[in-house]
Protein backbone atom coordinates (compact mmCIF):
# COMPACT_ATOMS: atom_id res chain seq x y z
CA UNK A 1 0.00 0.00 0.00
CA UNK A 2 2.80 2.64 0.89
CA UNK A 3 4.63 1.60 -2.50
CA UNK A 4 1.55 3.11 -4.41
CA UNK A 5 2.24 5.26 -7.10
CA UNK A 6 1.42 9.43 -6.26
CA UNK A 7 2.49 12.18 -9.06
CA UNK A 8 4.45 14.77 -8.15
CA UNK A 9 3.37 18.15 -9.43
CA UNK A 10 6.46 21.01 -9.31
CA UNK A 11 4.96 24.04 -8.20
CA UNK A 12 3.88 25.06 -11.84
CA UNK A 13 1.31 22.36 -11.58
CA UNK A 14 4.21 20.25 -14.30
CA UNK A 15 4.43 16.76 -13.75
CA UNK A 16 7.92 16.04 -13.04
CA UNK A 17 7.94 12.43 -11.47
CA UNK A 18 5.84 9.69 -9.53
CA UNK A 19 7.21 8.80 -6.04
CA UNK A 20 5.57 5.97 -3.76
CA UNK A 21 3.09 6.70 -1.30
CA UNK A 22 5.79 6.67 1.82
CA UNK A 23 7.34 9.34 -0.10
CA UNK A 24 4.63 11.02 -1.03
CA UNK A 25 3.67 10.99 3.20
CA UNK A 26 6.85 12.15 4.39
CA UNK A 27 6.43 15.46 2.20
CA UNK A 28 3.31 16.15 2.90
CA UNK A 29 4.16 15.78 6.98
CA UNK A 30 7.16 17.68 6.59
CA UNK A 31 5.00 20.88 4.88
CA UNK A 32 7.44 20.22 1.56
CA UNK A 33 4.16 18.81 -0.57
CA UNK A 34 -0.02 19.07 -0.69
CA UNK A 35 -2.12 16.68 -1.75
CA UNK A 36 -4.06 17.95 -5.08
CA UNK A 37 -7.48 16.30 -4.41
CA UNK A 38 -9.36 15.85 -8.03
CA UNK A 39 -13.36 16.01 -7.78
CA UNK A 40 -15.08 16.30 -11.37
CA UNK A 41 -12.07 18.56 -12.73
CA UNK A 42 -12.16 20.72 -10.01
CA UNK A 43 -9.00 20.64 -7.97
CA UNK A 44 -8.15 21.10 -4.19
CA UNK A 45 -5.25 21.51 -2.55
CA UNK A 46 -4.56 20.10 1.20
CA UNK A 47 -1.74 20.36 3.58
CA UNK A 48 -1.22 17.00 5.71
CA UNK A 49 -3.91 18.11 8.81
CA UNK A 50 -6.58 18.74 6.38
CA UNK A 51 -5.94 15.65 4.64
CA UNK A 52 -6.29 13.74 7.43
CA UNK A 53 -9.23 15.20 8.66
CA UNK A 54 -10.55 14.77 5.12
CA UNK A 55 -9.65 10.69 5.22
CA UNK A 56 -11.74 10.18 8.51
CA UNK A 57 -14.55 10.34 5.95
CA UNK A 58 -13.33 8.81 3.55
CA UNK A 59 -15.08 5.60 2.75
CA UNK A 60 -13.39 3.21 0.05
CA UNK A 61 -11.20 1.28 2.92
CA UNK A 62 -8.65 -0.30 0.78
CA UNK A 63 -7.36 3.36 -0.39
CA UNK A 64 -6.14 4.17 3.11
CA UNK A 65 -3.19 3.76 5.10
CA UNK A 66 -3.82 3.09 9.10
CA UNK A 67 -1.73 4.26 11.60
CA UNK A 68 -2.50 3.47 15.34
CA UNK A 69 -3.70 7.36 16.43
CA UNK A 70 -5.53 8.09 12.30
CA UNK A 71 -6.32 6.80 9.36
CA UNK A 72 -5.11 8.53 6.18
CA UNK A 73 -6.12 7.79 2.49
CA UNK A 74 -3.09 7.63 0.06
CA UNK A 75 -2.84 10.33 -2.52
CA UNK A 76 -2.97 10.36 -6.10
CA UNK A 77 -1.41 13.79 -6.76
CA UNK A 78 0.98 15.42 -4.51
CA UNK A 79 1.99 19.39 -5.49
CA UNK A 80 5.37 20.57 -4.63
CA UNK A 81 5.70 23.56 -2.56
CA UNK A 82 9.26 24.34 -2.75
CA UNK A 83 10.59 22.42 -6.04
CA UNK A 84 10.11 24.24 -9.11
CA UNK A 85 12.68 22.97 -11.69
CA UNK A 86 12.01 20.04 -14.22
CA UNK A 87 14.33 17.03 -13.41
CA UNK A 88 17.34 16.69 -15.44
CA UNK A 89 17.41 14.58 -18.27
CA UNK A 90 17.98 11.06 -17.26
CA UNK A 91 16.48 8.67 -19.78
CA UNK A 92 19.40 6.65 -21.22
CA UNK A 93 21.32 7.80 -24.59
CA UNK A 94 20.91 4.31 -26.37
CA UNK A 95 18.83 2.13 -29.21
CA UNK A 96 15.56 1.05 -27.12
CA UNK A 97 15.01 4.72 -26.23
CA UNK A 98 15.97 6.09 -29.52
CA UNK A 99 13.38 3.62 -31.30
CA UNK A 100 10.89 4.48 -28.87
CA UNK A 101 11.17 8.30 -29.41
CA UNK A 102 10.92 7.93 -32.53
CA UNK A 103 7.59 4.75 -32.65
CA UNK A 104 9.69 2.93 -35.37
CA UNK A 105 9.51 5.08 -37.72
CA UNK A 106 11.83 6.20 -40.32
CA UNK A 107 12.61 9.67 -40.14
CA UNK A 108 13.33 10.40 -44.04
CA UNK A 109 10.50 8.25 -45.57
CA UNK A 110 8.11 8.08 -42.44
CA UNK A 111 7.31 4.96 -42.99
CA UNK A 112 7.20 2.50 -39.93
CA UNK A 113 9.34 -0.80 -39.73
CA UNK A 114 10.42 -3.66 -37.42
CA UNK A 115 13.06 -2.73 -35.23
CA UNK A 116 15.38 -5.19 -36.83
CA UNK A 117 14.88 -3.22 -40.28
CA UNK A 118 15.81 -0.02 -39.14
CA UNK A 119 19.36 1.48 -38.34
CA UNK A 120 20.45 4.35 -35.93
CA UNK A 121 21.34 6.88 -38.45
CA UNK A 122 23.78 10.02 -37.43
CA UNK A 123 22.09 12.85 -39.30
CA UNK A 124 25.37 14.68 -39.62
CA UNK A 125 28.06 11.68 -39.95
CA UNK A 126 30.52 11.01 -37.47
CA UNK A 127 33.03 11.36 -39.95
CA UNK A 128 31.53 14.89 -40.93
CA UNK A 129 31.95 15.60 -37.09
CA UNK A 130 28.48 14.97 -35.95
CA UNK A 131 27.83 14.10 -32.38
CA UNK A 132 25.82 10.78 -30.76
CA UNK A 133 23.43 13.18 -29.19
CA UNK A 134 19.24 12.88 -29.41
CA UNK A 135 19.19 15.46 -31.73
CA UNK A 136 21.64 13.94 -34.36
CA UNK A 137 20.02 11.19 -34.27
CA UNK A 138 17.50 9.15 -35.65
CA UNK A 139 15.94 5.92 -36.99
CA UNK A 140 16.43 4.82 -40.50
CA UNK A 141 15.52 2.45 -42.78
CA UNK A 142 17.71 0.24 -44.70
CA UNK A 143 16.57 1.60 -47.86
CA UNK A 144 16.96 5.43 -46.65
CA UNK A 145 20.21 4.43 -44.82
CA UNK A 146 21.84 3.41 -48.27
CA UNK A 147 20.55 6.23 -50.00
CA UNK A 148 21.92 8.56 -47.65
CA UNK A 149 25.26 7.07 -47.41
CA UNK A 150 27.78 8.68 -45.57
CA UNK A 151 25.90 12.26 -46.40
CA UNK A 152 24.38 14.92 -44.80
CA UNK A 153 20.50 15.07 -45.37
CA UNK A 154 20.86 17.94 -47.53
CA UNK A 155 23.69 16.76 -49.51
CA UNK A 156 21.31 13.68 -49.77
CA UNK A 157 18.98 15.55 -50.85
CA UNK A 158 16.51 14.25 -48.27
CA UNK A 159 14.25 15.84 -45.43
CA UNK A 160 13.93 14.41 -42.13
CA UNK A 161 10.24 14.13 -40.80
CA UNK A 162 10.87 16.03 -37.85
CA UNK A 163 13.59 17.53 -35.78
CA UNK A 164 14.58 15.17 -33.20
CA UNK A 165 14.53 16.21 -30.15
CA UNK A 166 15.86 15.00 -26.40
CA UNK A 167 12.09 12.84 -25.01
CA UNK A 168 10.95 14.61 -22.40
CA UNK A 169 8.91 13.18 -19.00
CA UNK A 170 12.42 11.35 -18.79
CA UNK A 171 11.19 9.44 -15.85
CA UNK A 172 7.37 8.71 -17.12
CA UNK A 173 8.95 7.15 -20.45
CA UNK A 174 10.01 4.34 -18.67
CA UNK A 175 6.72 3.95 -16.81
CA UNK A 176 3.70 1.27 -18.48
CA UNK A 177 0.91 3.64 -19.19
CA UNK A 178 -1.42 0.53 -18.07
CA UNK A 179 -0.23 1.42 -14.40
CA UNK A 180 -1.28 5.23 -14.97
CA UNK A 181 -4.74 4.02 -13.85
CA UNK A 182 -5.46 7.15 -11.96
CA UNK A 183 -7.96 9.84 -14.19
CA UNK A 184 -6.94 12.32 -12.04
CA UNK A 185 -3.32 11.95 -13.42
CA UNK A 186 -5.00 12.98 -17.36
CA UNK A 187 -5.15 16.65 -16.53
CA UNK A 188 -1.04 17.18 -15.89
CA UNK A 189 0.01 15.40 -18.03
CA UNK A 190 1.18 16.69 -21.69
CA UNK A 191 -1.93 15.10 -23.82
CA UNK A 192 0.71 14.36 -26.95
CA UNK A 193 2.90 12.93 -24.31
CA UNK A 194 -0.02 10.61 -23.37
CA UNK A 195 -1.09 9.83 -26.73
CA UNK A 196 2.58 8.69 -27.47
CA UNK A 197 2.65 6.42 -24.88
CA UNK A 198 -0.43 4.76 -25.64
CA UNK A 199 1.01 4.01 -29.24
CA UNK A 200 3.80 2.57 -28.36
CA UNK A 201 3.01 0.28 -25.92
CA UNK A 202 0.20 -1.20 -28.65
CA UNK A 203 3.19 -2.10 -30.48
CA UNK A 204 4.56 -4.33 -28.18
ZN1 LIG B 1 13.08 5.26 -44.80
Amino acid sequence: MLDANVLVLNRLWQAVNICTARRAFSLLYTGQAQVIDVEEGKFSAFNFEDWKDLSAAFEKREEVVRTISFTIRIPKVILLLLYDKLPRSSIKFNRKNIHQRDKNICQYCGQKFDIAELNIDHIIPKVLGGKSVWTNVVCSCMNCNLHKGGRTPHQAGMKLIQAPKEPRWQYLAHFNIKTMHHESWRHFIDTAYWNTELESDEDK
